[in-house]
């Protein structure tokens, strides 16, 4: 495969941007090799710089349910950006976005828009804090909230795939607010709540995780959560950043049948505009200032392309939901078609799953949470990335990544890509 622009644009592309990219997990290092520069994309498929064409599973880390250039989205935008690109002001479409999801999603009496996945949890966060007056907070391994300080302990993505086990500029008072627990493991939060007795804000968890692969709540463990926050006094935050409007309309409250206190969405809610927002039951967000004096702003929040964008797309899934049954039937399509292929290959491995999240972990024992996702053979996920982009499959270049999957994918494409999955396993690649 010819990818000689590529390795062009990023020699160019360090002279100018630290590593060559504006986040770090598209670099490849972990993985290595030369990432590869996008010039556009169609539904399933991406076309890089040098002409080449790719199946998409990252589909821009989530946001791409529908797979890209979405016409009604896309359409939607143009025809928006004629009557400006920012006001700073109210406007309907705020108010209408705003109703919108909350007749999609379970406890959100009130949300507040803002423009990523890390403002909403950083919000969300400061909001328990501010609502319980406690500092502390659990958040489990391998879990990612975005970048803002807080949250970087033993944290999941980017964090874990260059394994970074302190982040330097974190201060150690902050970090020391942060209690963290294994993933799944319900008597860990039990004990770290004992020992810091009416101490603890809130438990923030990603209720299906993807920033360590994808990792599936075992049973209990959310029940078990939600118990302890009740009678704790703890507030409940779900991230839905990755699971928002994509394990279901209602995200992973609706999916699993556990109700969060606060949510954070981030991804799907904006299209592929920067977006996040966060919400929840009436009780908690009228802190929030103006109502209430936890300050939280931004300039570009509720921006009118990235809400006519969240509006454009979160509309067409509520009238369609027929969407989420055909993203489940590729999920498991995708799932069985792998299995099979690494099972003749005789190659150790666990797929992890739910509706149109998928990982595969080069293991032998069950993965459930971040000490068992890192010690898969992730050297042998590293050689599985390149043999896949070479046959035009472009996974997450990190196993501590999820996989997305989008509506736009057919079943001729679910098939090559198990297709290289095979020639990939069994040519030892
Ligand atoms: N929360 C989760 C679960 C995420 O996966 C991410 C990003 O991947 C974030 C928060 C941060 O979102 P953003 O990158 O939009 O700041």
């Amino acid at each position: 495969m010819n990818i000689s622009k590529s390795e062009e644009l990023f020699s160019r592309a360090q002279q100018s941007l630290p590593g060559g990219v504006n986040s770090p997990v598209r670099a490849f290092k972990s993985v290595g090799g030369n990432p590869i520069f996008l010039q556009k994309a169609k539904g399933a498929y991406l076309y890089d710089v040098d002409g080449n064409q790719y199946i998409d599973y990252i589909n821009s880390w989530g946001p791409m349910i529908m797979g890209h250039a979405f016409e009604p989205v896309v359409e939607a935008i143009q025809k928006k950006a004629m009557d400006s690109t920012s006001f700073g002001a109210p406007t309907e479409l705020e108010i209408e976005t705003a109703e919108l999801i909350k007749s999609m999603v379970p406890n959100v009496d009130l949300i507040r828009m803002v423009s990523s996945g890390t403002e909403a949890c950083m919000s969300a966060l400061r909001l328990a804090r501010g609502y319980t007056g406690r500092n502390k907070f659990i958040k489990f391994e391998g879990c990612y909230h975005g970048h803002a300080d807080s949250f970087l302990v033993k944290a999941g993505s980017g964090v874990a795939t260059f394994n970074i086990q302190t982040v330097p500029g974190v201060t150690a008072g902050v970090s020391a607010d942060t209690l963290t627990a294994p993933y799944n493991d319900l008597e860990a939060v039990k004990k770290l709540v004992a020992e810091n007795k009416d101490e603890i804000a809130a438990i923030i968890i990603e209720p299906v995780a993807g920033n360590m692969g994808c990792i599936l709540p075992q049973e209990g463990f959310l029940e078990g959560l939600r118990k302890l926050c009740d009678l704790e006094g703890i507030v409940f935050i779900f991230d839905e950043v990755m699971t928002g409007f994509r394990l279901a309309q209602g995200g992973a409250q609706e999916r699993l049948k556990i109700d969060a206190d606060l949510v954070t969405y981030g991804k799907v809610i904006g299209a592929g505009m920067p977006v996040g927002a966060f919400g929840g039951k009436f009780e908690i967000m009228k802190h929030i200032a103006p109502l209430g004096n936890v300050y939280q702003a931004g300039t570009l929040s509720g921006n009118p392309l990235a809400m006519i964008a969240g509006y454009t797309l979160l509309s067409h899934l509520k009238s369609n939901p027929f969407i989420y049954a055909e993203l489940e039937q590729k999920g498991e399509y995708l799932k069985n078609g792998l299995q099979k292929v690494l099972e003749e290959s005789g190659q150790p491995f666990v797929i992890n799953h739910m509706g149109s999240m998928i990982s595969v972990h080069f293991s032998d024992k069950p993965v459930v949470d971040f000490a068992t996702a890192a010690s898969a053979n992730n050297t042998f996920f590293n050689k599985y990335f390149h043999g896949m982009l070479d046959r035009g499959i472009y996974l997450p270049p990190s196993a501590y990544e999820s996989w997305f999957l989008s509506h736009a994918l057919s079943k001729e494409d679910l098939d090559r890509t198990i297709e290289a999955t095979k020639k990939n396993v069994t040519s030892g690649q």
